[in-house]
């Protein structure tokens, strides 16, 4: 069986992260299961998605996309 599960891989990769932070796998699992079902969330992941997509910034200040592309477009 490959890990993480392909029908639940955004909820274990965000637990894998959560994990570091917290005492227990279950606590994770709890968090990422709250992060995973969240309609603003998947709304955000899909909004920058859709610009990335279409060659645009997202305009989030943390992601990594649009810094390395801002970094290809000064060289
Ligand atoms: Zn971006």
């Amino acid at each position: 069986m490959t890990y993480p599960p392909a029908d639940d891989r955004l909820r274990h990769l965000l637990a894998q992260e959560i994990n570091t932070s917290v005492d227990t796998w279950k606590l994770a699992m709890a968090i990422a299961d709250g992060i995973v079902k969240d309609p603003a969330i998947r709304a955000e992941l899909d909004r920058i998605a859709r610009a990335h997509n279409h060659g645009q910034p997202c305009g989030d200040q943390n992601c990594p996309h649009c810094f390395d592309a801002a970094l290809e477009a000064e060289q």
